[in-house]
């Protein structure tokens, strides 16, 4: 067992003293099987919420109606969630009621595929009521149960799918990706949010080409949001190199590109997707400075304004466009300023307003940008007499 693991022996062991059963679950279980880095360890329990919180000092509840409890030992932290059935479905979405259970096969039933339905004991013994050790083996991902069944009860499942097939390579069970196929219309009662989710790993997956194929072979993309209509930008994507991409502002960025959206078509697509403000301004920076680049290497403006991470980071997507990034010239090209922000700059509103001899007005600020502008291009030195010398000069014409 990894030491993640390891470390959580005492608190599943904490539980079985008590009388409850506990185990590992979810998909880190399947990480270790894959000999990938696991992200979280989940534990599940037949203790319901209020038995694990009287067993463990310091615990939050984190999303106690589902049976969820955040507990705290030693320097980490655990999610440990009580066996559960989601019974209820309206709508093709999440269950709006949970039902504790003390029973193992009944949670791992209700979970989507079976290389995600094991369950783990501290000795290292897997439980695999689903034949998913088989699955894992043949690189497959076949739904638990009826694909129909489970594609209805939560419509969101035929996304993660897609992501599996994405971030591990597998591929889907025949009757799984049919199944996909006839409900793909269900995607549209699925929350925006969770569908990014998803797709944002589809597309940071290793195996993103297998991943946007199968997105588009199955039509899931038609009901994501500005995507009806563009499974052939899609497939053009799919094949460019199979490089992963590194950032979700870069895979937003490739798609837009690829997509052909750029300027002020960038803002409401992505708001389209509920993104955050700050990722929307992450993109719009890459776009643009992707289009810039395309033309050439970036110019000391663009990448003044860009910043060195953004501008790095254009630079990584230039290896989709048949480019061997150069990073290190860019990185050298943006030291190279001569300063990297308006504060640097050897004047100030301040000063010109004590030395220009001249009211208060938007000649300041545009002062200050042209001063800004000839420094970065080196026209003019970083230096105060050399900066009022030259806004002197502008003024004048
Ligand atoms: P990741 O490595 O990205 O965290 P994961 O498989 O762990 O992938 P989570 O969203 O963390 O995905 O979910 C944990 C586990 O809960 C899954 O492995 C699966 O067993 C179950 N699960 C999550 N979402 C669903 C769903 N929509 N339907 C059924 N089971 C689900
Ligand atoms: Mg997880």
């Amino acid at each position: 067992l990894p030491l993640e693991y390891q470390r959580a022996i005492p608190v599943l062991q904490k539980l079985e003293h008590a009388g409850y059963e506990a185990y590992f679950v979810g998909g880190s279980v399947r990480d270790i099987l894959l000999h990938q880095e696991i992200h979280d360890v989940d534990i599940a329990t037949s203790a319901f919420p209020q038995e694990i919180k009287t067993l463990f000092p310091r615990t939050i509840d984190v999303g106690i109606e589902h049976g969820t409890v955040l507990v705290l030992e030693e320097e980490e932290q655990y999610e440990i969630t009580t066996f559960r059935t989601e019974s209820t479905y309206q709508d093709f979405r999440r269950p709006d009621k949970v039902e504790f259970v003390r029973s193992l096969e009944e949670d791992l039933k209700r979970r989507d595929f079976t290389i995600n339905a094991f369950a783990l004991k501290e000795d290292g013994k897997i439980i695999d009521l689903f034949d998913g050790l088989d699955d894992l083996h043949n690189h497959v991902l076949r739904a638990v149960g009826n694909p129909h069944e489970r594609f209805h009860e939560d419509a969101l499942r035929m996304m993660r799918g897609l992501r599996f097939v994405s971030q591990l390579g597998f591929e889907l069970e025949p009757e799984t990706l049919e199944a996909i196929k006839e409900n793909h219309a269900l995607l549209e009662k699925i929350s925006v949010e969770r569908v990014n989710i998803e797709f944002v790993k589809m597309l940071l997956g290793k195996n993103r080409q297998a991943g946007l194929r199968a997105f588009v072979e199955t039509e899931c993309y038609i009901y994501c949001p500005g995507l009806s209509g563009k499974g052939e930008a899609l497939l053009r994507m799919a094949d460019l190199p199979e490089i992963p991409l590194k950032t979700e502002s870069q895979a937003w960025a490739l798609l837009l590109n690829q997509l052909d959206l750029s300027g002020s078509a960038v803002r409401p697509f992505l708001k389209e997707w509920k993104c955050s403000n700050q990722m929307i301004k992450e993109v719009q920076a890459l776009v643009q400075g992707l289009d810039l680049r395309q033309e050439g290497p970036l110019l000391p403006t663009a990448l003044y304004q860009l910043g060195e991470t953004a501008a790095v980071q254009v630079e990584e997507l230039m290896v989709y466009f048949e480019k061997m990034p150069e990073l290190a010239k860019v990185r050298q090209a943006y030291q190279e300023l001569p300063i990297k922000s308006l504060r640097e700059l050897a004047i100030d509103g301040k000063i010109l307003l004590a030395t220009m001899d001249r009211k208060p007005g938007q000649w300041v600020s545009e002062a200050l940008q042209s001063a800004e502008e000839a420094v970065i291009n080196q026209v003019v030195k970083n230096e105060r007499e050399a900066l009022l010398t030259y806004v002197k000069e502008q003024l004048s014409n």
